[in-house]
């Protein structure tokens, strides 16, 4: 089984009509492929622009990062039980290796299950992770004495580029949205102190939180967020564009355009970021460096992983709406 998109274009958001069920065969690997059964289904903001643009070919399975097990291997040094990630997106079961269709930057490899949980691969110990460490550690280069400010602070991105930030010896800022977010980064993450951009006093919040002005700003979100941040900025600040969710729903336009130049007009030195364009060069760097510090606990990742196939579109759309809390995956077969 997996799911596909029912209509398109899709509406602004997703909702229950979205998406649909399909069966087909199990497929048979060929010469240098492996057949995989999907244990963890990843589901991350960028694959509802994937939707929304059409990259995905009409009834294909959506797409995603998955963490799965081999079932039968034509692929050298890979065995039946092994897991691996790879990108069987919304799907129970589904091929990797030679000629198997994928976005170039997610090569699929073999998980050595020592190194941290399973799940983890497509979380702090995979892109993830690296997107916070190229775009925390590698763009804006926090030093001791900066305040650093991170929104979306307590999701799969965000958690991890904070506490990067703050074992740098930086001040860090969070931004989230339930109450019960903003503690969980304060108590658990040990960042210095989260607003919550649900409240109506936002912006009086986060210029109290940063009484010496905004040094760094890891922008996951956009608009009325970056709005409140933008006035706090200290000259030679620092701010590379991970994301910006809350343009996801948006019709057409250049996501980001207005952050950039407003940033730029009062001095900001503004990044983008595309983790694609850091994997070859580091990920086997980081993980060397990042996961240690998960084994020990000095780096915490909360998951939040819902059980079974059904669940993934709801999942979808909680966590675009907020409504997740920590890394959001969907466990369709045990691990
Ligand atoms: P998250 O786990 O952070 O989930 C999304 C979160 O965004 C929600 O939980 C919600 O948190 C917040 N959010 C959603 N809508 C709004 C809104 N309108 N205003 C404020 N906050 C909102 O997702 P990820 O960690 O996977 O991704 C975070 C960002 O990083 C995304 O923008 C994503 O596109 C980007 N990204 C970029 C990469 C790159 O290569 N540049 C690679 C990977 C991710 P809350 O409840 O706290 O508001």
């Amino acid at each position: 089984r997996y799911w596909t998109l029912a209509k398109r274009p899709p509406p602004p958001w997703p909702d229950a009509d979205t998406f649909e069920i399909r069966g087909a065969p199990i497929p048979s690997p060929g010469p240098g492929q492996a057949l995989t059964r999907t244990i963890y289904v990843s589901l991350d903001p960028y694959q509802w622009g994937y939707k929304r643009r059409g990259v995905e070919p009409e009834g294909a399975p959506c797409h995603a990062r998955t963490v799965a097990q081999v079932v039968e291997s034509r692929i050298d040094g890979l065995s039946p039980g092994d897991f691996v990630f790879c990108t069987n997106g919304w799907a129970e079961y589904g091929l990797m290796g030679e000629g198997v269709p994928r976005p170039g930057y997610m090569v699929p490899r073999k998980l050595d299950p020592a190194q941290g949980r399973i799940s983890q691969a497509v979380g702090v110990l995979g892109m993830l992770g690296l997107t916070a460490y190229a775009g925390m550690i590698l763009q804006c280069d926090p030093r001791a004495g900066d305040t650093v400010v991170v929104s979306a602070a307590s999701g799969g991105v965000g958690q991890i580029a904070g506490q990067l930030a703050r074992m740098r010896g930086a001040r860090v800022v969070g931004i989230a949205g339930h109450p019960d977010k903003c503690r969980y980064v304060v108590e658990e993450l040990g960042f210095n102190a989260c607003v919550s951009h649900l409240s109506p006093t936002f912006a009086d919040d986060l210029t109290a939180a940063c009484p010496t002005g905004v040094d760094v700003y890891f922008e996951n979100v956009g608009g009325p967020v970056f709005q409140a941040v933008l006035p706090l900025f200290n000259p030679g600040a620092r701010m590379t564009i991970c994301g910006l969710i809350s343009h996801y729903g948006d019709e057409g336009g250049d996501a980001g355009a207005a952050e950039r130049a407003a940033a730029e007009a009062r001095g900001v030195h503004v990044q983008n970021l595309f983790v694609g364009n850091y994997v070859e060069s580091h990920h086997d760097a980081f993980l060397a460096e990042v996961a240690p510090w998960v084994a020990s606990g000095e780096v915490r990742y909360r998951e939040d992983i819902r059980e079974g196939f059904e669940a993934i579109p709801a999942a979808f759309a909680d966590m675009l709406k907020g409504a997740n809390f920590g890394k959001t995956l969907v466990r369709i077969a045990p691990d």
